[in-house]
């Protein structure tokens, strides 16, 4: 877990890095970049709730247990782009899977104690969405598939927020309110 003071210090350090949309991504010809997203939603595709799976198994990548090669879980977030002048997410959010280790663990820790989808998904849920859009400064850390070239989400950065951001956020929230 990161102090608050190494949060701002790691905001300084990839704010040089974040772009304004992967629109500019793009054009920029780079393979990975930043982005500060707009959370629209969170989605989650339950693959299989087994806690263990260590039979062994030879598959055409060699030799493994299951648990190493495929997830069991699919995350989903929607998203705009922080400017979406010029960007995709102009007319419809961005759909993009999470291939951060971190929602995989969380996944993992949540069927230690429960198998019923609904719960499992709520869990998930608070964590990835709710906590995420409305506690943290998040960030996305892009990079696009070796074949595919199609965009993912390589790593959620989850900051907190600045005492500066933090006063915005609050007059924003009483702006809302009124
Ligand atoms: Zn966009």
């Amino acid at each position: 877990m990161l102090r608050k003071a190494e949060d701002s210090e790691v905001r300084q350090v990839i704010k040089p890095h974040v772009s304004i949309n992967i629109a500019s991504i793009e054009a920029s010809g780079a393979s990975l970049g930043f982005i500060r997203p707009k959370l629209v939603d969170y989605q989650l595709n339950i693959i299989s709730t087994e806690v263990k799976d260590e039979q062994m198994q030879i598959t055409q990548e060699g030799l493994g247990t299951r648990d190493m090669i495929k997830l069991k879980q699919e995350s989903t977030y929607f998203f705009n782009c922080q400017d979406s002048s010029g960007c995709s997410c102009k007319n419809q959010p961005h759909k993009m899977e999470i291939l951060d280790w971190e929602v995989n663990e969380l996944y993992r820790h949540i069927l230690e104690k429960t198998k019923d989808p609904a719960e499992i998904t709520g869990k998930m849920r608070q964590k990835w969405f709710d906590w995420m859009k409305d506690e943290r400064d998040t960030y996305f850390m892009m990079g696009t598939h070796h074949r595919w070239k199609i965009w993912m989400i390589v790593s959620v950065l989850y900051l907190r927020h600045g005492e500066e951001q933090r006063q915005v956020k609050l007059g924003q929230t009483k702006l809302d309110n009124i």
